[in-house]
């Protein structure tokens, strides 16, 4: 939503305000005290500055019903402000329901699902869905359904609060956090199988946890009605699983699949990394170092003028390198697939591929993937 749009109905510079947020705001009066009060100062600001300035106070508008900002043009109201408004805390479902039915469908709601421990990787799906919505939810739930037997239910790090400071300095509006109890009632028995995804590679590493993954997912999309969905491409087989869900059960929701976000020396970002001890950490990078290599394996084969590569050899590069870790006990798995269905390839041709694989580095088990194209 262009907050130009809000300021030029009030302030009366002639361009009319979109049909959508009309009909959502009414005749808000902190929105017209607001914009008199921007008509009154404009002489001295900066047109950015006035544009950041009613980008905040709007959003903040439509998710309260009232601006708490008002009469605060002076300070930063950059989305990453120093004192944010903290987003509302839903732990139940009816709660976010009535949240999200008081804007109507017509009000586009960006939704990041997540487990929490945020690191900047998530981050960047917020800020995405920031710019492109007018309402952002983040779900934060450490999903039991996707954790298979001697998998890390229990110690999987969890801090609300944290999470909570960092989502109220992007501006997200509503964070979904709900129980265990709350997702699965005790005679929950639905669940949605995704044919096919227990026999990818990642799926064969880890039974039933596509099955968990498409559960709850499907569980969140109902339960927040989100207009865009954001994952990253950092978990690459559950992207493409998503992107099933959607079409398959006939969805009105727009999947959008960010990059992976790194660490400066490689390092895919992960919750599961603040597990890693000072040595392991040291070696992690290796992972995204092999995924490299087979890069420039595939890309200098093309170079050469070749028209494919053998997947085996890319494979075989991955695992040279993981294997000259000692820290690295076992290496899962390297996989070459179709980057629309993660089924596995013989020859990579011109339409690319994903090199993905997993890890274990001391106890932590790492996943990191590729796209070559
Ligand atoms: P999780 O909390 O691990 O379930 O992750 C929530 C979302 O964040 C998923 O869509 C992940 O793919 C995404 N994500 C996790 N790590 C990264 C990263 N390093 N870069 C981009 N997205 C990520």
């Amino acid at each position: 939503m262009s907050m130009s749009i809000v300021c030029q109905r009030f302030c009366r510079t002639g361009v009319a305000l979109s049909p959508r947020i009309t009909s959502f705001l009414g005749s808000s009066s902190s929105i017209r005290r607001c914009c008199e009060e921007h008509s009154s100062r404009r002489g001295n600001s900066s047109s950015a500055h006035v544009g950041a300035d009613h980008r905040f106070d709007i959003s903040r508008t439509i998710r309260n019903g009232h601006n708490p900002r008002r009469g605060s043009f002076a300070m930063s109201t950059a989305p990453e402000a120093e004192n944010p408004t903290r987003p509302s805390i839903h732990p139940t479902v009816e709660s976010i329901r009535s949240a999200r039915k008081s804007y109507g469908p017509s009000v586009s709601v960006g939704f990041v699902p997540t487990m929490g421990a945020l690191h900047e990787g998530h981050l960047s799906l917020f800020r995405a869905a920031r710019s492109e919505n007018d309402v952002v939810v983040a779900s934060i739930f450490v999903n039991p359904t996707q954790f298979g037997e001697g998998e890390d239910l229990e110690k999987y790090p969890r801090q609300l609060e944290k999470d909570v400071d960092l989502l109220a300095s992007i501006g997200v509006d509503h964070v979904f956090a709900p129980s265990s109890d709350t997702m699965y009632g005790k005679n929950h028995v639905t669940y949605l199988e995704p044919t096919g995804f227990d026999k990818t590679r990642e799926g064969i590493a880890r039974p039933n946890h596509f099955r968990g993954v498409a559960t709850v997912v499907a569980k969140l999309f109902n339960i927040v009605q989100p207009t865009n969905a954001y994952f990253g491409q950092k978990d690459a087989v559950q992207c493409v699983l998503i992107r099933r869900i959607v079409d398959d059960l006939n969805m009105n929701i727009n999947v959008r699949i960010l990059d992976t976000v790194r660490e400066r020396d490689g390092l895919a970002m992960s919750s599961r990394n603040a597990y890693l001890m000072a040595e392991q950490r040291d070696k992690a990078p290796i992972v995204y170092k092999a995924l490299c290599a087979a890069r420039e394996v595939f890309e200098s084969r093309f170079a050469r003028g070749m028209e494919e590569v053998d997947a085996a050899a890319l494979q075989e590069v991955v695992e040279n390198i993981l294997r000259t870790e000692p820290l690295i006990s076992e290496v899962q798995y390297v996989a070459v697939d179709d980057l629309e269905t993660m089924q596995p390839l013989e020859k990579v041709g011109s339409g690319g591929c994903i090199v993905s694989l997993a890890c274990i580095l001391g106890t932590v088990r790492l996943i990191d993937n590729i796209v070559l194209s």
